[in-house]
């Protein structure tokens, strides 16, 4: 059955789109018949992205572009260029660019710390206010920003002191920009993956994820499909009335 086309006529950048939930969104949001930016550090995955786009979904126009979202000047010119190529900026905006380094509190090093909280929890910033300020520029009437947290973000996780702090801070902030930005029309969430198969829990060690599986109600891992169907309903129309929120997609993960 094909998809409902939700985002026709609409332009959507999705950092991290080079892989896992990123590219599902990517892919998701190309099937409702948005133009989409990848944009990726790894130049290449988003590349691969893109081709999956181009080749599936050949009705409009697809980018790939190189970021680092968390140096200011590599997303200014992200923006610039996106702005340059489609002579306006994106209405849609997902921040899915980020990264783990996990260590135990003790042990974690202030360069790990860092790192993590530069990619993303500035890296969020950054995206979210350079996308928003041209947007509001451009007078763009309707926008929708999804910035992604984490379920460990509000429950916390053994491990990952940086990246928790930095979900969390995520949450934050997306709370605040919803607060700035609704007199721009702009909408503001943050979803917060569960346990989700991707590269970055390919990394997982097998013991862990057998001892976080039967804490998930629906008893399995998420797909990086199902993040993507919860971030084209923030991003369409049948969520206009929704702001400042935090979805979980976690399959019932540490409800109890
Ligand atoms: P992933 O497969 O590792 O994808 C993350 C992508 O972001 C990669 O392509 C990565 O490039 C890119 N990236 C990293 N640092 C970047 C930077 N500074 N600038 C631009 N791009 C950068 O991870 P994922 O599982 O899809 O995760 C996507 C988002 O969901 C992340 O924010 C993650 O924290 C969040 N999340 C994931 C889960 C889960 O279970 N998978 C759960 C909760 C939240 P490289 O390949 O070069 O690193």
């Amino acid at each position: 059955m094909a998809a409902p086309c939700r985002l026709i006529l609409r332009l959507a950048v999705v950092s991290g789109g080079g892989s896992g939930i990123g590219r599902a969104v990517c892919q998701r949001f190309a099937s409702e018949g948005a133009s989409v930016v990848v944009a990726d550090r790894n130049e290449e995955s988003a590349h691969e992205t893109l081709e999956l786009l181009s080749r599936n979904h050949k009705g409009q126009e697809h980018m790939a572009l190189g970021v680092d979202v968390s140096l200011k000047d590599s997303v200014g010119r992200l923006v610039n260029t996106i702005q340059s190529h489609f002579f306006q900026p994106p209405s849609i905006c997902v921040t899915a660019a980020g990264i783990t380094q996990d260590e135990f509190l003790m042990n974690m090093t202030e360069e790990d710390f860092d790192k993590v909280i530069q990619v993303n929890l500035k890296g969020t910033f950054l995206l979210t206010q350079a996308v928003s300020k041209a947007a509001v520029a451009a007078g763009i009437s309707k926008g929708s920003i999804i910035t992604v947290g984490s379920i460990v973000g509000k429950v916390g996780n053994v491990g990952q002191i940086n990246y928790s702090a930095s979900k969390a801070g995520v949450e934050g902030l997306t709370r605040t920009a919803a607060k700035e930005l609704s007199r721009y029309g702009i909408r503001c969430n943050c979803i917060l993956p569960g346990f989700i198969e991707s590269p970055m829990t390919d990394k997982v060690p097998e013991k862990v994820i057998y001892k976080i599986t039967p804490l998930i109600l629906m008893g399995r891992m998420g797909k990086p499909a199902e993040v993507a169907d919860v971030c084209t309903f923030l991003a369409s129309d049948d969520s206009q009335y929704i702001t400042g929120v935090s979805i979980e997609v976690a399959g019932g993960l540490f409800i109890g």
